[in-house]
């Protein structure tokens, strides 16, 4: 039985009372520095599509930890493959190899049909991983060229660098000075990039679709029209795919929905199931830095690479891209009833990368009277909705997710219309 944690479902026997939550809530309160704002619940324990909290209250889970427990929580492959691991090796040098990273990386390569595979811990370094080999690539072969051409609406990060690429309005006045070399044209629209490309540009760089800016898939003709136009310029053309990667959008990788390929793809979130795992995939034509240009205490780290080879070993296996691809018709087409009741609009995405619009700004009402019921969903923007749960998800959880978020909708709309 791959998920048997998912069948033992117990509740929390945890016995902490309101008292003992007060107290985390409180020590949280004074110790932790702020940066998100966060309901008064604390997590306890997963199994499957479901999270409980100290108070022992269960929650069917369409956040999947940020889309990234695509096995579902503590699945036992992931379990099993850290304890193994970490009974033989947690980390030697990076100026050492060491097995996992070896078979890992020729598996991803066998996977993926590219040449090379570069490892780190986070989303925003490979992507800065990305940045650097596409100046490099630059100025080895562009004449020094370096701009990045990225979308409005995208997201890339939260490092100094990765702020500058993400083009989110509202991030441009924050911690200047901002890291120059990114230009943001609107998503989706060719004739922007052809214009914004010039002497500079070493490459672009896009969501195959934009998570954070609400779940917007890249269209067909605008992917290959970036990819022919990075072709007769000589740039490259990279795929932000931390969010689409690993079987989120019904293809192992989001890519292979358009018949071509990027020069650089990243990966992130599902690729380790929960443990802190990035890579950047490559051809050897970008197999250019020296020694010392690119590396990191943790690349390759072999609890990280056991927990990648057990993860993308459990999706390749078990087929989860078109279980992924299947699950995510069911969830649109159920959404459509609940849409009608609710007013609800352009229901779309790519698998089980899912949004929707809410006829009023009440994102994060919905989200928290949602929570309240037993369900996580999340609101990237007032007025848009975004589901992406682990992709185990089953048509069971999918019935019980639509009738929490009616009753989530009904008690937050309900005066509205
Ligand atoms: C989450 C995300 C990132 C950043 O990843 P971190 O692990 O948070 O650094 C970058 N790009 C996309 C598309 C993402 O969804």
């Amino acid at each position: 039985m791959p998920f048997d944690h998912a069948l033992n479902i117990q509740p929390s026997t945890s016995g902490d009372t309101g008292a003992a939550t007060q107290q985390l809530l409180d020590d949280a309160g004074h110790s932790i520095l702020f940066t998100a704002k966060r309901p008064d619940v604390v997590m306890e324990r997963g199994a499957g599509m479901y999270l409980w909290d100290t108070e022992g209250n269960k929650y069917l889970d369409f956040i999947g930890g940020w889309a990234v427990n695509a096995l579902g929580h503590s699945p036992a492959v992931l379990h099993d493959a850290l304890a193994a691991q970490s009974a033989q090796l947690i980390q030697v040098s990076p100026g050492l190899y060491n097995k996992p990273m070896i078979q890992f990386a020729k598996r991803l390569t066998e996977l993926s049909g590219y040449d090379r595979a570069f490892f780190a811990s986070s989303g925003s370094e490979a992507n800065e991983s990305a940045i650097k080999l596409a100046r490099k690539y630059g100025s080895v072969h562009l004449n020094g060229a370096y701009e990045i051409v990225t979308t409005l609406g995208s997201f890339h990060g939260r490092t100094l660098a990765m702020m500058s690429a993400t083009g989110k309005p509202h991030w441009e006045p924050l911690f200047a000075p901002k890291v120059a070399g990114f230009r943001h044209v609107p998503f989706n629209d060719l004739e922007a990039v052809e214009q914004a490309v010039g002497e500079q540009t070493c490459a672009i760089m896009i969501e195959p679709v934009q998570g954070e800016g609400g779940v917007h898939p890249a269209d067909a003709e605008y992917v290959a029209g970036l990819r022919k136009l990075c072709d007769e310029r000589g740039i490259l053309l990279i795929f932000d795919e931390i969010q689409t990667g690993i079987g989120r959008t019904g293809k192992l990788f989001a890519f292979e929905h358009y018949g071509l390929r990027p020069d650089i793809v990243t990966l992130a979130k599902g690729i380790g199931g929960g443990f802190p795992l990035s890579a950047m995939l490559t051809h050897e034509k970008l197999n250019l830095f020296e020694a010392g240009e690119q590396g990191g205490t943790y690349t390759g780290q072999p609890l990280a690479m056991a927990a990648g080879s057990a993860v993308v070993e459990e999706v390749v296996r078990q087929n989860l891209s078109q279980r992924a691809e299947a699950m995510g018709v069911f969830l649109r087409e159920g959404l459509q009833p609940v849409a009608e009741r609710f007013g609800i609009s352009r229901i779309r995405g790519m698998g089980l990368l899912v949004g929707f619009d809410l006829p009023h700004p009440v994102g994060s009402e919905l989200v928290s009277a949602a929570l309240a019921n037993g369900l996580l969903i999340n609101s990237p923007s007032p007025s848009v909705i975004r589901l992406m749960p682990p992709l185990i998800v089953t048509q069971e959880d999918v019935s019980v997710m639509l009738q929490q978020l009616a009753l989530s909708l009904e008690q937050v709309m309900g005066g509205l219309n």
